[in-house]
């Protein structure tokens, strides 16, 4: 038997005890019971805080009718819902009907059958059960914040509620009988929609989220949960569907997802970020090739600053640096707050290393310089560690562990400055920065001079040009060969400078040759790559024409082959505009790059410099001496002058002139000689000329 609690109160009214009685035994074993011996009493009764879940009431009662009784009930809110069933010996149908005209839910008649009594009474009960639960359905349906909508076993939509309508814009008519997919975006794959059907096939639930489209267009994800009611028999009755609207949910995901991989101070991504890019950066380079460097930054004494200024002082220097740190890097590039004041660059290329310590030498720099905060004039200065993938190591934990040592290696030798882990790449890239460093000084205090190389008819007899050669004459290593500095040069783009000194220096040396009477002699400037496609490059070289007087009749310039060939179209457009103002053209080191012929055809070219790479061996080494024989062959069919680099031996001039080729430039004709004694050349020359 279940609690007293559980059990439904009744209501028994009757003017007779003996009728009471008769009702209650038969009652009594299932419901809790109340009984009135009077309309007033029964009003009282069911009035109270308890009301009874269901009222027997006697129709003919002394004073209050039963009729009357009812008729009160159902005019108070409060008892108005009460089940009544009249209990009457009047068996007219007419008193049946006014019984229930007035709002009864039942009527019996005396005398009462036990069994019957408890069946109406049961019933009674179990509908109003039911009425309640549709009545609270139909309410959840209405007034639910999800979309309810309500298919039936074919997917054709029967119902849906308002909260639908309000999130997908549609009302129920213009959606009854219409298949749900009425609202798909397109974004959710046939596979994702396969899952759901197998969800509601093999449990009848499926829940998941799903991308849909408003009535005006609108995409929004939802979240969508969807149950299969079956009759008694099992057969599927209808589908409901429930679904919320998360796109405010999403966006804060988004938001603590943003949260949870930023700084809060500097707003740069966090150790969180960092590791999961160097994954990623890790996993592409082992696809494609190429290196990841992970740059770890740390302020010195960074400390001292937060604790003497104070920490808003502190945080805002830290804010700066952030972003000084994105200014000084690619936008590839990511830059990252450990915490505190340590910082992380993690950036990916071929060449890594090199990147790399072009990235920290920037961040030596930029970081270095004073800072202003609040007011107060700050100095600090960053100690850098680099560590590079795959050299290092191979996760994310190692190549931090070696950026870390590596950096208070930076601050045990002195701090204001970045170490690699890898000994190697520190001895390479000090050796780089010494003479980056020093070719800053060679410029500026005029360390660099010009040789100029005498160029020759094959037979050795007439000089027909020159080529300026650039010299540093370095104070305490002496004269560096250009073959080590150039290439550094044009690495860090100080060729740029170079280029222009060189070609002034050659201009001004010319006019000056040619005022002091020297015979005109055509000289050959070296045009390196990075100056070659450098936008006003032309410009430049009118201006620097103009400014020493010289005609362009007086200049050469030395292309390589390679660097014509990369840059197809801008070259042609470079080396036109050179032709058309009279400047001579050769391509420099031919045969050692793509050697295109039909290409070279369409060029304004004048002259092909044979490599001294083919010429060294002649005429012993087979190989070049067809390589050379083919390019003297080729210059001739195309119109074009040969130069022979490096010829150093008579057999090598004699077998050149044997094979057609026009001038050579060789220590078998000359050094390159200083300005003065290329002077003196000149006037033996024509001295001997003349003779
Ligand atoms: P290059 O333009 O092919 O210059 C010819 C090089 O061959 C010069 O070397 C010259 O000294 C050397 N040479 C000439 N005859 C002989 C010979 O008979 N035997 C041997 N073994 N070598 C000979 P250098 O002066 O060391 O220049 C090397 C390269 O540096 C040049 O090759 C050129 O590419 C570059 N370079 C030199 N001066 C300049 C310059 O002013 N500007 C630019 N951008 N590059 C320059
Ligand atoms: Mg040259
Ligand atoms: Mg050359």
């Amino acid at each position: 038997m279940s609690r007293d609690g559980a059990r439904p109160l009744l209501l028994l009214v009757d003017d007779s005890p003996a009728n009471l009685h008769v009702l209650a035994a038969a009652l009594k074993a299932d419901y809790r019971l109340k009984t009135a011996t009077s309309g007033a009493d029964a009003l009282d009764l069911a009035g109270r805080d308890d009301h009874p879940e269901l009222i027997l009431l006697d129709v003919m009662m002394p004073g209050m009718s039963g009729i009357e009784v009812l008729r009160r009930l159902r005019a108070e809110p409060a008892t108005g819902d009460i089940p009544v069933i009249f209990v009457s010996a009047d068996t007219s149908e007419q008193s049946q009907l006014d019984g229930l005209e007035l709002g009864a839910d039942d009527y019996l008649t005396k005398p009462v059958v036990a069994s019957v009594l408890r069946a109406r009474v049961r019933n009674l009960l179990a509908r109003r059960r039911i009425e309640r639960q549709l009545r609270l359905a139909a309410h959840v349906f209405e007034h639910s914040g999800e979309a309810i909508m309500v298919t039936d076993r074919d997917n054709h939509i029967i119902e849906v509620n308002p909260a639908f309508t309000r999130m997908t814009g549609y009302t129920l008519d213009e959606v009854r009988g219409r298949n749900p997919r009425l609202l798909a975006s397109g974004r959710t794959t046939v596979e994702e929609y396969a899952a759901m059907w197998r969800g509601l096939r093999e449990q009848g639930f499926w829940q998941g989220e799903m991308w849909d489209r408003n009535k005006d267009g609108a995409i929004y994800p939802k979240l969508l949960a969807i149950s299969v009611v079956r009759s008694p028999q099992g057969e599927i009755d209808f589908y409901i569907a429930s679904f919320a609207d998360i796109r405010q949910q999403k966006a804060a995901e988004e938001r603590i997802r943003y949260i949870a991989h930023h700084d809060a101070l500097t707003g740069l991504p966090n150790r969180l970020h960092l590791r999961i890019a160097i994954e990623q950066a890790m996993v592409a380079c082992r696809r494609s090739g190429g290196e990841v460097a992970v740059i770890f930054i740390d302020l010195d004494r960074f400390k001292l600053i937060n604790d003497s200024l104070g920490h808003s002082i502190g945080d805002g220097l830290l804010v700066e640096v952030a972003g000084r740190l994105k200014d000084s890097v690619r936008a590839s590039d990511l830059v990252s707050r450990l915490g505190g004041d340590e910082f992380v660059v993690m950036l990916s290329a071929r060449d890594a290393g090199r990147t790399a310590a072009n990235v920290a030498k920037k961040i030596l720099e930029r970081l270095s310089q004073p800072y202003r905060v609040e007011g107060h004039l700050l100095h600090s200065t960053p100690s850098l560690g680099i560590s590079l993938y795959p050299q290092d190591g191979d996760s994310v934990e190692a190549l931090m562990k070696c950026a870390d040592t590596a950096m208070y290696h930076a601050k045990e030798a002195g701090r204001r400055q970045f170490h690699f882990y890898a000994e190697s790449m520190n001895r390479r890239t000090r050796a780089q920065l010494d003479l980056e460093n020093s070719l800053h000084q060679a410029l500026a205090h005029g360390e660099l001079h010009l040789q100029y190389q005498p160029q020759a008819d094959i037979t050795g007899g007439r000089l027909v040009g020159a080529e300026a050669l650039v010299r540093w004459q370095h104070p305490v290593r002496g004269l560096v060969p250009p073959a080590e500095f150039i290439p550094l040069a044009e690495e860090s783009g100080l060729i740029l400078i170079i280029d222009h000194w060189v070609l002034t220096e050659a201009s001004r040396q010319i006019a000056a040759w040619r005022a002091s009477g020297l015979p005109d002699v055509t000289v050959a400037v070296n045009l390196s790559p990075r100056q070659f496609i450098r936008e006003g490059l032309v410009d430049t070289i009118d201006g620097i024409v103009a400014a020493a007087g010289i005609a362009p009749a007086a200049l050469e310039f030395e292309i390589t082959e390679n660097t014509m060939m990369e840059r197809a179209e801008q070259a042609a457009a470079v080396l036109k505009a050179l032709s058309a103002r009279g400047f001579g053209i050769a391509v420099d080191d031919f045969g050692t790059g793509y050697s295109s012929l039909s290409y070279l055809k369409r060029l304004p070219v004048s002259k092909l410099k044979i490599d001294r790479s083919f010429v060294t061996d002649i005429p012993t080494d087979a190989n070049d001496v067809a390589i050379a024989t083919a390019i003297i062959q080729m210059a001739a069919s195309l119109g074009l002058k040969v130069v022979a680099e490096g010829v150093e031996t008579e057999a090598q001039r004699a077998f050149l002139q044997a094979h057609g080729c026009d001038m050579m430039q060789g220590y078998l004709y000359s050094q390159p000689l200083d300005p003065d004694a290329f002077a003196e050349f000149v006037r033996a020359r024509a001295g001997a000329a003349q003779k």
